[in-house]
């Protein structure tokens, strides 16, 4: 089946003729007569749900993966991956992050005795001298938030895995729909669920899909031992969410082109990021490794912070909030929110292009720039 197909059905959980799931809210799973063995395959809720397995397994479908490992936000699934390296150890990260998994890089590696490099992977002479050190993992995201770099993942794979290092995606701007990251190379796929994959701003959720079996046993015994799991309602909104993800992103990239192509003409505006656009330096690779662009822009007005400032609060349609990937649109000033560490211009407004007709965002955008 194609994908969009297998999104869809997954009768796994249908039971009693009710075509949609349902949701099992338990702690606890009964026991079969020798207190060890279990006639359900379940034992205890910070263990596995059926509702958390259901969506495991349409995730490792839909990444081409042998497992999935579902946690309950993006910050615990890129927390699990990290722990999982050893003292001692050295790892690779792209310089361009969703900032919580750069401070967590910085902060909780550094206590555990792993040492952290940042380079810029779309420049591969850094990334072959970053790995002439031992390097056990390289992680990057493409596109990366909030400055939308497009890494070539197949190339940073291949160096990776020469060097013995293990290449973990964040692909939460992309989702499966658009990219797939194990079949270029890469051994683990990370989401915010939270984003596109819910896709209604009402759920929290991570994963991490991976190629090997050895390596997901030990991301679940980390996820149990650190409580980390997804609970089943959000397993079922997530599932729910998926079965409309393949056209969700269509409408998200078919509005994300047309408003990036509108932003890029327009006088007040310094530079669109957005891999769909001709003039993006990303645009080849991204035409290579994802089958459209995605539906976040990053924009840098003129005026800088001021600029921007003003244009994100004259805004009528788009709201004024962090995350993405929801059916309404989204601005936001990501150098306010990332504080004083933060290496992202100031003129920079991330939008997550939502579902709304194009002709209204268009023009929610032409009155934010002819006020300023
Ligand atoms: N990775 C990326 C690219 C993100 O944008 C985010 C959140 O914005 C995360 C990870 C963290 O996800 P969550 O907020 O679900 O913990």
């Amino acid at each position: 089946m194609k994908p969009e197909t297998l999104a869809i059905h997954e009768p796994m959980l249908r039971r009693d003729g009710a075509v949609a799931p349902p949701i099992h809210m338990t702690t606890t799973f009964e026991h079969g007569a020798l207190g060890t063995d279990l006639p359900h395959g379940f034992l205890y809720g910070r263990h596995g749900n059926p509702n958390v397995s259901d969506l495991e397994t349409r995730l490792a479908a839909l990444e081409g993966g042998v497992d999935a490992i579902a946690f309950a936000s993006g910050m615990g699934a890129a927390s699990a991956m990290l722990t999982a390296l050893k003292p001692g150890a050295r790892a690779v990260f792209h310089r361009d992050l969703y900032f919580d998994v750069k401070t967590l890089a910085r902060t909780e590696l550094a206590k555990k005795n792993v040492a952290v490099e940042f380079v810029d992977m779309r420049d591969m002479v850094a990334v072959h001298t970053a790995l002439t050190k031992p390097a056990a993992l390289v992680w990057l995201e493409t596109p990366s938030n909030p400055q939308i770099d497009v890494i070539d993942i197949a190339a940073i794979a291949e160096a990776a895995n020469k060097a013995g290092a293990m290449t973990a995606v964040d692909g939460t701007f992309a989702t499966p729909a658009l990219q797939r990251p194990l079949a270029l190379g890469a051994d683990v796929v990370m989401h915010s669920a939270t984003k596109f994959m819910g896709g209604h701003s009402d759920v929290q959720g991570g994963v991490l899909v991976t190629k090997a079996k050895d390596l997901a046993d030990e991301l679940r015994t980390i996820r149990k031992i650190t409580g980390g799991i997804l609970s089943p309602f959000s397993a079922w909104l997530i599932a729910r969410g998926l079965q409309t993800l393949y056209c969700r992103m269509d409408k998200h990239c078919d509005n994300a082109q047309s408003l990036a192509e509108f932003l890029e003409a327009h006088p007040a505006v310094e530079k669109v990021r957005y891999p769909g656009l001709k003039s993006n330096p990303g645009h080849e690779i991204a035409a290579r490794q994802m089958s459209r662009p995605g539906g976040i822009i990053s924009v840098e007005i003129k005026g800088g912070q001021a600029g921007a400032l003003a244009v994100a609060s004259g805004l009528r349609i788009f709201v004024n909030a962090t995350s993405l990937g929801g059916v309404e649109s989204l601005v936001e000033h990501r150098a306010s929110l990332e504080g004083a560490d933060t290496t992202t211009p100031e003129g920079l407004l991330r939008l997550s292009v939502g579902l709304e007709h194009i002709d209204d965002l268009i023009a929610d955008f032409q009155q934010a720039l002819a006020a300023i």
